[in-house]
């Protein structure tokens, strides 16, 4: 049984000013009956790592595929979970847009992130030039192919469907499109890994929100999302977490 998981990525949003919505999310849901994560700019993890308590856990964006080292700027998997993480979302796709992130690196990253005991997000996603082509699931059969390495788990590896052409448009697939990705993405994942393949908890990512969490989270072998917009505001997210809990 896959425990479903709200994920939320701030992105390069947030101050301290903000965490007064993480505030009001853990008084309005100290137990929710899912699995709740909120992904904060790394400025933020550590004082939003000792607001989240037992109600969500919290992770970085990205990490350096090394663990230390003369790589200015750049944050390691050890010291996300040094600051509280226990998860980190790789090869986003604004991530693998603005610096030309390879799968390869993110496999790499990976790696990285579970020598330092953190469970990786992997998103994978096809542009809307790739959806028009009709080469969709062959583009994320070789993106998850290259990106997830060798020892990925059910416990160590999350799996995020974000189409680019949905995230911060407000535009989504329809639910047919959803379920045809997700269940292929099941399909090779267990012929790849067997039963931990499916272990594996499948995210959908792309404007989700209130409106139209309910219909996402009936879609089959969805197992969460990864929330970007909607994981700003205590209210939104916590709807979101709310029909997350309830779906079955
Ligand atoms: C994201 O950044 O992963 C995302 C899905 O963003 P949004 O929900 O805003 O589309």
């Amino acid at each position: 049984m896959r425990k479903k998981l709200a994920a939320g990525n701030w992105k390069m949003n947030g101050l301290v000013d903000s965490l007064s919505q993480v505030e009001t999310l853990v008084a309005q849901h100290p137990a929710p009956g899912c699995d709740v994560l909120l992904c904060p700019p790394a400025t933020l993890i550590s004082a939003m790592s000792a607001i989240a308590g037992s109600a969500l856990s919290i992770g970085g964006q990205d990490c350096h595929q090394a663990q230390t080292g003369a790589h200015t700027g750049d944050i390691s998997a050890q010291m996300i979970r040094d600051a509280g993480g226990n998860y980190v979302i790789l090869g986003h796709s604004e991530r693998r847009a603005d610096h030309d992130e390879s799968d390869a690196q993110v496999a790499a990253k990976t790696k990285a992130a579970w020598d330092a005991d953190l469970i990786a997000i992997i998103c994978v996603g096809e542009t809307e030039a790739q959806r028009d082509a009709g080469t969709t699931l062959q583009i994320i059969r070789d993106q998850l192919a290259s990106s997830v390495p060798d020892g990925a788990t059910g416990t160590n590896t999350v799996i995020a469907y974000e189409p680019v052409w949905a995230i911060g448009t407000g535009r989504t697939p329809s639910l047919p499109q959803i379920a045809q990705v997700h269940d292929d993405l099941r399909t090779t994942l267990t012929a790849r890994f067997g039963t931990q393949g499916d272990a594996m908890r499948l995210l959908y990512g792309g404007s989700v929100k209130p409106s139209n969490a309910d219909e996402i989270f009936a879609t089959s072998n969805v197992d969460g999302a990864l929330v970007g917009g909607a994981s700003l505001k205590a209210t939104d997210f916590g709807a979101i977490i709310t029909a997350l809990s309830k779906a079955h």
